[in-house]
């Protein structure tokens, strides 16, 4: 079978132009995450910063977050917690609210999610503007975690996502000008 290099990851990347909205370019993963090769190529470069960090629990919000946070958290021997939309988890929550250009969103984590002091890797699939990493940073600090650090598959750099995440570390490893 063929190994795929981090150079060739970028061409199974699909650029949809106005999609959702005008204005938009859309950077699709699909055609990524159905090769077999481009799937553990992603997941393997997302995980390797992180191999010797004693990662405890990766989290990662919903919906495409939680494709890269398992098998991530299964690279790195730790568990995985889900961050939802409201609604979704059943159990006692910490909630953070966030503006969005039109409205708020809302995201959510179980209390007992992440114990006081466990090592916690945030994971997902694009950082834009930082908005939803933002609010997982912010419910992470509520569980009392000790926050590792983000891990990417794709970074659009433009957008100044990075600064929202200030003091925290980031790693991508595609990055978009
Ligand atoms: P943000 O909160 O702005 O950093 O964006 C968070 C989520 O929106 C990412 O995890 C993506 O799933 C999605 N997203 C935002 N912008 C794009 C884009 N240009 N192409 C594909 N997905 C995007």
């Amino acid at each position: 079978r063929k190994t795929i290099a981090m150079t060739d990851l970028r061409s199974y990347v699909r650029d949809i132009p106005d999609y959702p909205k005008p204005g938009i370019l859309f950077r699709d993963i699909t055609p990524l995450l159905a090769d077999p090769q481009a799937l553990t190529a992603a997941v393997d470069a997302m995980a390797e910063p992180f191999l010797d960090s004693d990662i405890d629990v990766v989290a990662a919000a919903e919906a495409r977050g939680f494709i890269f946070g398992t098998p991530l958290a299964m690279r790195l021997n730790a568990g995985f917690v889900p961050i939802r939309k409201p609604g979704k988890l059943p159990f006692d929550l910490h909630s953070f609210a966030y503006q969005l250009e039109y409205g708020t969103d809302e995201l959510q984590i179980h209390v007992d999610g992440i114990k006081p002091g466990q090592r916690v890797l945030i994971v997902d699939d694009l950082l834009a503007t930082g908005g939803t990493v933002e609010a997982c940073l912010r419910l992470l600090e509520k569980c009392e975690a000790k926050i590792v650090g983000c891990s990417f598959l794709i970074h659009l750099e433009a957008l100044g996502g990075e600064a929202r995440m200030e003091p925290y570390d980031v790693h991508s490893v595609l990055k978009y000008g």
